[in-house]
């Protein structure tokens, strides 16, 4: 756990997965991704699900809510879903009930983060957290109900259509204070309303890029991912934040990396080099 003043940041995991890694790592070839992220036999690699518990001012806000567990076992052996650990199992350690999130953040509707949005009762899905509003970008909304063949495989609707049905959808456009000290701020590039969080106290900051930096093998500014719908937009969305981040000293929290989820970005000779902070 994190202290940022009054505000208290615990990273939990939601397990794991897998995807293939031309596709992760765009237009880099193999033959450098390799050597950060070695492939199995598949031609996946290995990304973590880590996701943010922000406690600030009596209310707790998830940001993203991990893969969850309505998969059937192919889906499983195609992602290669990993549920050694969950986010549930995490917040339970911490005394926390899936009626006591009070806000979850999507930063966008993919299954990888909007997964465990919901769960399944009677092969029917509900919210998982039933009291909580879930935030979400207008557009990204739009994007999510509305599918083309390009994305349609990463908006599975059971993930979010429940969630308007139960009327907790809670739909925002632009930068916006969700509880105090947690902030969305949409960035574009993955998809079109993709948003990001940044999450202020104490005079420290914290920032979850989720697919803006899915890992630490993506600070290089090329390293961006194949899904991305426009990459021009993450590049120059990446390049503005390292900058700040850098000179700020904003800790990052990394949502896909499966080994160093938290730390801080240097600058070294014209490149970023990443200082993990353990928690
Ligand atoms: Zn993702």
């Amino acid at each position: 756990m994190i202290r940022l003043g009054d505000v208290r940041v615990h990273v939990l995991s939601d397990g794991g997965f897998a995807l293939d890694g031309g596709a992760m790592f765009g237009v880099v070839p193999r033959v450098l991704w390799e050597k950060t992220d070695p492939p199995d036999e598949r031609n996946r690699v290995t990304l973590g699900l880590n996701v943010a518990l922000v406690e600030t001012a009596g209310k707790r806000i998830l940001v993203d809510a991990g893969i969850g567990d309505k998969w059937t076992e192919k889906e499983r052996g195609t992602y290669r879903i990993d549920r050694s650990t969950t986010l549930l199992d995490g917040l339970a350690r911490l005394g926390v009930r899936p009626e006591d999130v009070d806000v979850v953040v999507n930063t966008h509707l993919h299954f990888d983060h909007a997964g465990g949005n919901t769960r399944l009762e009677g092969g029917k899905a509900v919210p998982t957290f039933p009291r909580a509003r879930y935030v979400v970008q207008m557009g990204e909304w739009e994007d999510a109900t509305h599918p083309n063949e390009r994305n349609r495989a990463s908006y599975l609707e059971a993930n979010f259509v429940p969630l308007a049905e139960n009327r907790q959808l809670e739909p925002v456009q632009g930068a916006v204070e969700v509880a105090p000290g947690v902030r969305v701020v949409p960035v574009g590039g993955h998809t079109a309303y993709h948003q990001m969080v940044v999450i202020e106290g104490g005079g420290q900051t914290v920032v979850v890029p989720t697919d803006l930096l899915p890992t630490t093998s993506h600070l290089p500014l090329p390293w961006i991912t194949g899904y991305d719908l426009f990459p021009v937009g993450t590049l120059e969305a990446k390049r503005r934040l390292l900058k700040q981040a850098a000179e700020m000293g904003w800790l990052m929290l990394f949502y896909h990396d499966p080994r160093r989820p938290l730390g801080r970005v240097r600058e070294e000779k014209g490149r970023y080099v990443f200082d993990e902070v353990s928690t």
